[in-house]
């Protein structure tokens, strides 16, 4: 425990010092955390546009967008931050950001 430091509890592995937000106790736990209203624009596919390569799946960082039942991809909501990543990467323009209405 260092001195002059947080009085936090310190978790020691390996002989190094961790505090305690460096610790992942329950992997795959933030997914419980909604992080799509921190959004202030949002992906819209324009599916008659798709043709389903799907660069978009492949580049979001947040892992938001998924393929549905007929091939097409879907954006969820719940998760995408906005960062318009999939619609610079999508090479026919199918992805446009638009406003978020609160
Ligand atoms: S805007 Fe960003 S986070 Fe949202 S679906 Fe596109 S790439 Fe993913
Ligand atoms: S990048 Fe564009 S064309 Fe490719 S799957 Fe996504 S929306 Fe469809």
């Amino acid at each position: 425990m260092r001195k002059g430091k947080s009085k936090e509890k310190r978790e020691v592995i390996n002989g190094i010092e961790l505090t305690p937000g460096g610790v992942i106790r329950s992997p795959g736990s933030t997914s419980a955390t909604k992080t799509g209203n921190w959004r202030s624009e949002r992906p819209v596919i324009d599916s008659s546009k798709c043709t389903r390569c799907g660069l978009c799946w492949t580049f979001c960082p947040d892992a938001a967008i998924r393929k549905n039942s007929n091939g097409y991809f879907e954006i969820d909501y719940d998760y995408c931050k906005g960062c318009g990543i999939c619609a610079s990467v999508c090479p026919v323009k199918a992805i446009t950001m638009q406003k978020e209405e609160k």
